[in-house]
């Protein structure tokens, strides 16, 4: 038995090992001849292609990023050739895919133009000063051939005295790599005169991972220097969290930060990186500010770069990936994020109860959590995160933030854990760490539950809070629960009289909504149900002319009227639309929004158990 089995291996292995070598890498040549217009050239080798006819596709989404988009847009003159040059026919069959025909040599070239001019982490940007590459923004591929080992070459970058920042394996001289698609699509890439700062952390298990601070900014390096002690400081708070920082392949996790007035502010999680893009001026002054996105980005490392979403697995890079677990991954992720600024000291809680305001508004105050589950909330990503389209939506009534949603979610489990089990959620968190994400087990909701009974010890617990809060939508008390802490939840402007928004709060309508010429204030999205102005019949398309008699220009002048008015009071507005001059009358409400403030600022005592409550909460985590 022994011998069949050594020979049966040393079989498999030369199977094995063969095919494994066979495998050629797909090859990317880059350059830039042009990058004043904001194109690079792109040649694309595919050694042993596909033996009949086969597609080159753009990516029509990316991983990070919940919507679709359309990258094939910006990808041009796309021909095939062999490795002498001599064109092999190429068709293009979709927006985004091209069809080379079954008659072709062994080796395939593509060669095309890439045109990119969008800093953020979701597309591509060419410059002189840069090229930040979002890589399913930038770069074609071969459906079939994922699992295919990749090699990129970066050229000219002498001529621009750019350098190289990636999370890709460096393999010598402007040469990288990556093992499969789903690895080079998860590792963009800055190729710029970047400043940079890198430190060691030993981390549980005794090995060392090294993290590097590359930034593209107009900063000195003592800046960034000093920005990296901080960045520094918030990391080893998190690693306090889960009790050890992942163990990232190559032994390194980069932070590419991209800081300029014009760019998209973004922050994108990726394996062994993050993609960070700042428009402002420079991170000297701005530091505290930059770095709650730091602290998010760097938290999805554990939770959804590694505890990853079963929905989320694997990345399909030709459509959204519907995730129903959004709450947890961005939600919980949310929480930390702004939690571990105070832990880290970069934020006071004074400060803080601003942030929990809009948490616990979020959740009690927006008609999407009041109809909506968060599993819900969380579907609706692929049309709310950055996706795009001309006409509105009904966004406003129909949808509260996976973010905020998750994020109410999360501080409440973490008070409850905290009162009711002397548990935390950083308990909880590692228990999906070691039972999930360490070991690479995607998980569903069911899981999350399974950890949360495990942790507790108390599944009865676990059932009661998921079913309530996560596939219902029943509220928890947030007013006893911040009480523990010495929080108090009010009314933000109790006994003031309201009429609700005419801006609705939510993105900008569109083509097909009111235009005037300067007459009135025209409303331009959705008005939100349960309002005063929606109760009185007032929607985007209308033109409100008159508020209690006298004209208004603008919504400035319509708050000034209901300012001086009382709860109960009705004001009578005069409107158009499509179908002529109107009237109505809105009854004027207190404004349901709330604020959270400290006891101390209340003119309130806080108790000893108050104040212990509050410093195990909010005080540093690390030894
Ligand atoms: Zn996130």
């Amino acid at each position: 038995m022994k011998k069949i089995f050594l020979l049966s291996f040393v079989s498999f292995c030369s199977v094995f090992c063969f095919a494994q070598s066979a495998q050629k890498p797909i090859f990317y040549s880059v350059s830039f001849p042009n990058v004043v217009h904001h194109e690079a050239e792109i040649t694309m080798t595919i050694p042993q292609a596909p033996y009949k006819e086969f597609r080159v596709i753009m990516s029509r989404s990316s991983a990070g990023r919940y919507a679709t988009h359309e990258f094939g847009k910006n990808v041009y003159n796309v021909i095939a050739t062999d490795v002498s040059g001599v064109p092999v026919p190429l068709k293009q069959i979709e927006g985004d895919v091209y069809l080379v025909g079954n008659d072709h040599p062994e080796t395939v070239v593509i060669h095309y133009t890439l045109f990119g001019n969008w800093t953020d982490g979701t597309y591509a940007s060419i410059d002189p000063s840069h090229a930040h590459l979002n890589m399913p923004a930038a770069f074609m591929w071969v459906p079939g051939e994922e699992s295919r080992p990749v090699k990129f070459e970066f050229n000219d970058l002498d001529k621009y005295g750019w350098k190289v920042a990636t999370q890709l394996k460096h393999e010598g001289d402007n040469i990288y790599s990556a093992p499969n698609l789903q690895y080079m699509m998860d590792s963009p890439t800055e190729l710029s005169a970047f400043k940079e700062t890198s430190w060691n952390v030993v981390n549980t298990d005794g090995k060392t991972e090294k993290i590097n601070l590359t930034v593209h900014s107009d900063d000195a390096q003592p800046v960034i220097d000093n920005f990296g002690k901080m960045v520094q400081k918030m990391v080893l708070e998190e690693k306090a969290v889960f009790g050890e920082l992942p163990s990232y392949d190559f032994g390194e996790y980069t932070f590419l930060d991209d800081v300029y007035p014009t760019t998209s502010g973004d922050g994108m999680e990726h394996r062994n990186s993050t993609c960070i893009v700042q428009p402002i001026a420079k991170v000297e002054g701005n530091e505290v500010r930059l770095l709650g996105t730091f602290a998010h980005e760097y938290f999805h490392s554990w939770n959804v770069k590694r505890i990853r979403p079963k929905s989320l697995e694997p990345f399909n890079f030709q459509h959204a990936n519907m995730s129903g677990e959004l709450w947890f991954a961005e939600g919980f992720t949310q929480y930390y994020g702004e939690l571990l600024l105070v832990r880290s000291g970069f934020h006071t809680p004074e400060e803080y109860t601003r942030t929990l305001g809009g948490l616990v508004n979020s959740v009690l105050n927006t008609p999407g959590a009041a109809k909506y589950t968060p599993v819900r909330s969380s579907d609706y990503s692929v049309f709310a995160d950055a996706g795009v389209s001309i006409d509105p939506t009904n966004e406003n009534n129909i949808f509260t933030s996976y973010y905020v949603y998750g994020g109410a979610t999360a501080l409440a489990l973490d008070l409850r854990l905290r009162s009711e089990f002397n548990l935390t959620l950083d308990d909880y968190m590692r228990t999906v760490w070691l039972d999930r994400g360490k070991i690479m087990k995607p998980y569903t909701i069911p899981d999350l539950q399974a950890d949360l009974a495990k942790v507790t010890k108390n599944p009865k617990f676990a059932a009661d809070f998921f079913n309530r809060y996560i596939y219902g939508v029943e509220k928890n008390n947030y007013a006893d629960l911040l009480a523990k802490a010495g929080l108090i939840l009010r009314k933000a402007q109790p006994g003031k009289a309201w009429a609700g928004s005419l801006t609705g709060g939510g993105r900008r309508g569109r083509s097909g909504q009111a235009r005037t010429e300067g007459e009135g204030i025209p409303i331009l999205t959705s008005t939100i149900i349960g309002s005063p102005v929606y109760k009185a019949g007032l929607d985007a398309g209308d033109v409100i002319l008159k508020a209690d008699g006298k004209p208004v220009k603008d919504e400035q002048e319509f708050d000034a009227i209901v300012a001086v008015k009382n709860i109960g009071d009705k004001i009578t507005v005069n409107y158009k639309n499509r179908t002529g001059e109107h009237e109505t009358t809105i009854t004027l409400e207190e404004n349901p929004y709330l604020e959270i403030v400290t006891y101390e600022k209340a003119g309130k005592e806080l108790t000893k158990d108050q104040q212990d409550f509050r410093g195990k909460w909010l005080g540093t985590r690390v030894q």
